[in-house]
């Protein structure tokens, strides 16, 4: 039996490491192996865009240990930073969330007591406001002065165009985000880079005789078996963005029967620094052509890179300008803003700029019925990534571990395995 396994990111991989035994395997990757996870790698290996994991990732967890890394994996309780008038304040204790000058203290407690309503809401509750839009529902709970002074900033760092995002999104993010620790978040890293699981991935893969090959599907056809870039196959995975799928073939979209879904972009611009920009927190939410500042070396030690290193991070959608212009010019508008919290352009040692079209969908109104189910209505033709359930009310590595695990037991039982 063959399968093609388009897309040789987290969702791909874990679904080829879980039918390597039962499918002789070819997959396809256009860019590189990791797709939103991988990495730049000079001396040292950092991905592209800002990664970290949580406690509650389980199935994450799981697959670094099966690969053997788990020595690698080091937790770390990060502080948080909120801008307010050009300055970064730190929001981690009671004190320090008390001195935050950007909001009075009535709206901190308002904030607090939502926060708490928040974790004790479960998925029914969510659903119910699956169709009422964040802002609508912001308005209604905390009044438009908070959502104005809090929320927009957030929603527009996060979204860019974020009037339809459902407030059933936001509830279950803030749900989840709100379980800190006391001084801070703790989170989870695979030291020296989770270029390392892709690593192992890849090796124990091509020892299983799966074929990972490099370069575009471009052509996906039903002639009595499955036919993609010319080579016949019983079924097809497939992971890349949903939008790529309407390009290689429009009509296919119909057959299948899959939704379309909206998508966000994703910019970063990983810089090394001569100067730290905080004395200690990792994440400052900021309100400027970027919407974070995320300084990695404040989570993993200096001396694992030998420099300081940070990412000026925002997001925006397709069809955007920023997404057009040039490499060097997006660079020089992010570089302009960074000014404002002490970093000069000649304090700047080097700057890359990575941007990715199709980073995550945007958790529109009514976005519960358009997640992707990973049969799709053409037998032998299977769905699975960031449009399915367990990425689901947040893209992240360890929904897309889930989705290629969970894929891979719906593809074993209708081929018998
Ligand atoms: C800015 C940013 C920060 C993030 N931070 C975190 C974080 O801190 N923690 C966390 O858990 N998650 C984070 N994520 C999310 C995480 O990276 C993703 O959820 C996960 O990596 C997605 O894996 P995937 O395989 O589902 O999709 P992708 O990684 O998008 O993989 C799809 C693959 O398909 C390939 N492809 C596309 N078109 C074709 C084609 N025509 N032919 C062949 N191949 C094709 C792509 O090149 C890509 O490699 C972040 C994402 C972004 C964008």
């Amino acid at each position: 039996m063959k399968l093609a396994v388009i897309g040789a990111g987290l969702t791909g991989l874990s679904a080829a490491y879980e039918l390597k035994d039962c499918f002789k395997i070819k997959v396809f990757e256009k860019r590189e192996v990791g797709g939103l996870a991988s990495s730049y790698c000079p001396s040292y290996c950092i991905e592209k865009f800002y990664h970290h994991c949580f406690r509650r990732d389980e199935e994450l967890i799981q697959l670094i240990k099966r690969l053997g890394l788990h020595s690698k994996l080091v937790w770390k309780t990060v502080r948080t930073g909120q801008e307010f008038g050009g300055k970064i304040y730190p929001v981690n204790t009671p004190l320090e969330i008390l001195r935050y000058p950007g909001m009075s203290i009535m709206d901190k407690v308002k904030l607090a007591l939502f926060t708490l309503k928040c974790r004790k809401m479960n998925e029914e509750d969510f659903i119910r406001y699956d169709d009422v839009s964040a802002v609508e529902g912001i308005k209604k709970e905390l009044g438009e002065r908070l959502l104005n002074s809090f929320f927009v900033p957030l929603l527009r760092s996060k979204f860019g165009d974020y009037g339809n995002v459902s407030y059933a999104w936001l509830l279950a993010r803030v749900a989840i985000r709100g379980n800190r620790k006391a001084g801070g978040e703790e989170l989870g890293y695979l030291r020296h880079g989770f270029q390392q699981l892709f690593d192992r991935m890849l090796d124990e893969l091509e020892s299983s005789n799966v074929e990972v090959v490099r370069g575009a599907v471009k052509k996906v056809e039903r002639t009595g078996n499955w036919v993609v870039n010319g080579e016949s196959f019983d079924a097809v995975l497939w992971t890349a963005p949903i939008p790529v799928l309407r390009c290689v073939n429009d009509r296919l979209t119909e057959v299948l029967g899959i939704k379309d879904v909206k998508y966000q972009s994703s910019i970063c611009v990983l810089l090394s620094s001569e100067k730290e920009i905080t004395e200690d927190i990792y994440w400052s939410n900021v309100n400027c052509s970027f919407g974070a500042v995320i300084e990695h070396t404040h989570f993993m030690p200096f001396e694992d890179y030998g420099e300081n290193l940070i990412y000026l991070a925002g997001y925006t959608y397709p069809e955007s300008e920023l997404m057009k212009l040039s490499s060097r010019d997006v660079i020089r508008i992010y570089l302009r803003d960074l000014v404002r919290f002490g970093v000069k352009e000649e304090d700047v040692r080097w700057a890359r700029l990575f941007r990715a079209k199709y980073s995550g969908p945007v958790y529109e109104r009514g976005y519960r019925n358009r997640i992707t189910p990973y049969r799709s209505k053409a037998e032998g033709f299977y769905i699975a990534g960031m449009t399915s359930k367990p990425n689901y009310p947040e893209r992240s590595m360890n929904g897309s571990v889930k989705s290629g695990r969970e894929v891979a037991e719906v593809i074993k039982s209708d081929f018998g395995f």
